[in-house]
């Protein structure tokens, strides 16, 4: 359960993640080496474009891949426990009832044949114990608390009865109803209008606030997460190539594609002609180049991030971590993860500053 009650053990931590797709074409390595944590009650934002690994490492913590998918290293330790090695009937316990998902499509996490009161009151009979009576109740507070108005009456509703907001609202009152500690928000806003988005971000601040769960929010807008995440784990290719505080990472962003990206947000009351945008297309997770993943597309490529194994971990001088091998006067050690650097490169054939 999520008390909010600071400590500095992670209640996730996840290590060095692996999990590709075995197709006929070969193999796709959709989470190639993924590590990042989150603390109790706080939001960690995993950000990066479509097809960059973010609902796929998210799908491997719960054990819930798609076919063809396999996990094929890492842990994921939840509240101390590695859920990789955790048979089936475990983690159906721990679904729902200790890690909440709130998924993109809100019509499909609903099922069109059942009411809303009886899907945020089935978590709780069967995670809490309730009696149905009691779970009926439940739900009505419940869609009280994520501002569905009237819930006595929409709790008779069915999906298709509810506008695509209410719907995912409906949605993450069955996700938080079981009092989960870590909350998966996968794209929730996508299918929502600005304003309806907006007043979803609110309405989770809000849901944190009063309960102190933490929250993995996934997105690939990079301009909705500045006001509800603590951290941020920016994606490509699979892997997590720069992560650290928000502030930090927003005012000084350092791996190219982390920049990129935050040119691309337009921003509130300044007027530009063109907001600039990615170039090139993002990689093939079934053909990645060799070396940095981001280097087709780097204005700062040279000899040593096209060769070998992706760039390792470095640690910056405050609390960032990248996967870039510029400006090395900046990285404190040695590398996190990773492999280790080409000794037989010379500094002068890294990159030069951004
Ligand atoms: S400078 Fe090299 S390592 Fe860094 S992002 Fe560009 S291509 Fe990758």
């Amino acid at each position: 359960m999520g008390t909010g009650e600071p400590t500095d053990r992670p209640l996730l931590e996840v290590r060095e993640l692996k999990t590709h797709f075995f197709t006929r074409a070969g193999i796709v390595r959709a989470v190639n080496g993924v590590s990042f944590s989150v603390m109790p009650g706080e939001t960690l934002g995993l950000v990066g474009e479509s097809g960059s690994g973010k609902t796929i490492t998210c799908l491997s913590i719960l054990k819930l891949l798609p076919r063809g998918a396999r996990l094929i290293a890492g842990q994921v330790l939840f509240e101390g426990e590695d859920l990789v090695s955790k048979p089936e009937a475990d983690m159906e316990a721990i679904r729902g009832r200790r890690i909440g998902l709130i998924l993109q499509n809100s019509m499909a996490a609903l099922d069109p044949v059942f009411t809303i009161g009886t899907q945020v009151a089935e978590p709780l009979v069967v995670h809490q114990k309730l009696s149905w009576k009691a779970a009926w109740q439940r739900a009505v507070e419940l869609l009280r608390m994520v501002r569905i108005g009237a819930p006595e009456i929409r709790v008779k509703h069915y999906p298709h009865e509810l506008s695509g907001g209410m719907r995912q609202r409906a949605s993450s009152a069955a996700a938080i109803g079981p009092v989960p500690s870590l909350l998966i928000a996968d794209e929730p806003t996508t299918a929502l209008d600005v304003t309806t988005q907006r007043q979803y971000l609110d309405l989770l601040k809000e849901i944190q606030a009063e309960t102190g769960i933490a929250i993995i929010f996934v997105t690939h807008d990079m301009s909705i997460i500045g006001n509800l995440c603590d951290r941020i784990a920016v994606f490509y290719g699979g892997l997590v190539v720069e992560a650290g505080p928000k502030a930090q990472v927003f005012n000084q962003p350092s791996h190219p594609y982390t920049q990129a990206l935050l040119r691309a947000i337009p921003i509130l009351g300044q007027k530009v002609e063109r907001l600039e945008s990615i170039r090139g297309e993002p990689p093939n997770l079934g053909r990645l180049p060799a070396g940095c993943p981001f280097h087709p597309r780097c204005e700062y490529v040279t000899d040593i991030c096209r060769r070998g194994d992706p760039p390792p971990v470095f640690q910056l001088q405050d609390a960032r971590q990248v996967r870039c091998w510029l400006r090395e006067d900046e990285h404190v050690g040695e590398p996190l993860r990773g492999p280790e650097p080409d000794q037989t490169l010379s500094r002068e054939k890294r990159p030069s500053q951004a």
